[in-house]
């Protein structure tokens, strides 16, 4: 296995709207987490935290020169593991559990973590076996409805089931953007977690349907717009009728 340093570990892309993709160029596409950090006036908001295998605080120490809240789309281990290193970490009651006493069966790590989730190691070969995510106990739940108010833009929570039950979405109205996690991206969709649900999945996408998104920045694989998010909910529900 390639080993590069933990400097080389995340990349860092500015996107539109004061919005910067965070990611583990390392880690093949399939498992790589898209991080998002959306800078507000008053305080910003990252969805999602990584692998945790290297030390986001570390690498990127801008990350908390301002107020932050980190924001759990779910609690599978790709997106979660880095939480522990933030003061402030909001998730949906339903996978709050998981949040505060996780491990690899319920964040879905045993099932990933392996050769085949990596190009590269960071710094010296990294042993499986010791893998563990961190608690990250939920400093502030967020539902439905609930709105994280950035100063000067204002997040509204989706409560999206059927990935998985306290999956969330984030929209941001004035702008058109979803953050949508894992319920929908422009790859192969997983509807058959332990914990996946499809009647709570074909709910929610039916009700991302009814949105006016303009981009749609997703858990995994590149963003895209409104029209490829209508097309890939159709998709969907057709092959799930
Ligand atoms: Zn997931
Ligand atoms: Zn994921």
């Amino acid at each position: 296995m390639r080993i590069v340093t933990p400097q080389q570990w995340f990349e860092v892309q500015q996107k539109a709207d004061g919005v910067k993709l965070i990611h583990e160029p390392w880690i093949r596409p399939f498992y790589r987490c898209n991080l998002w950090h959306i800078t507000g006036r008053d305080r910003d908001a990252l969805v999602d935290t990584g692998s945790g295998v290297v030390s986001l605080r570390q690498q990127l120490p801008w990350l908390t020169e301002r107020p932050l809240l980190a924001v759990a789309s779910h609690s599978h281990f790709d997106h979660i593991a880095g939480h522990h290193e933030f003061d402030e970490r909001l998730a949906h009651p339903a996978e709050a559990e998981i949040m505060a006493n996780p491990d690899n069966a319920s964040t879905l790590a045993d099932l990933c973590i392996g050769d085949q989730m990596f190009e590269a190691h960071p710094g010296c070969p990294l042993c499986y076996e010791e893998y563990r995510v961190k608690a990250a106990p939920a400093t502030r739940l967020i539902n439905e409805g609930d709105v994280l108010d950035l100063g000067d833009r204002r997040l509204e929570v989706l409560h999206t089931p059927g990935h998985s039950p306290g999956g969330i979405c984030l929209w941001e109205a004035a702008t058109g953007t979803l953050f949508s996690g894992d319920i929908i991206y422009d790859g192969p969709l997983i509807e058959d977690a332990y914990h996946s649900d499809l009647e709570d999945y074909r709910a929610s996408l039916e009700r991302l349907l009814t949105l006016p998104v303009r981009t749609v920045h997703g858990g995994h694989f590149p963003s895209f717009g409104g029209e490829r998010l209508r097309e890939l909910i159709r998709e969907w529900l057709t092959a799930h009728a």
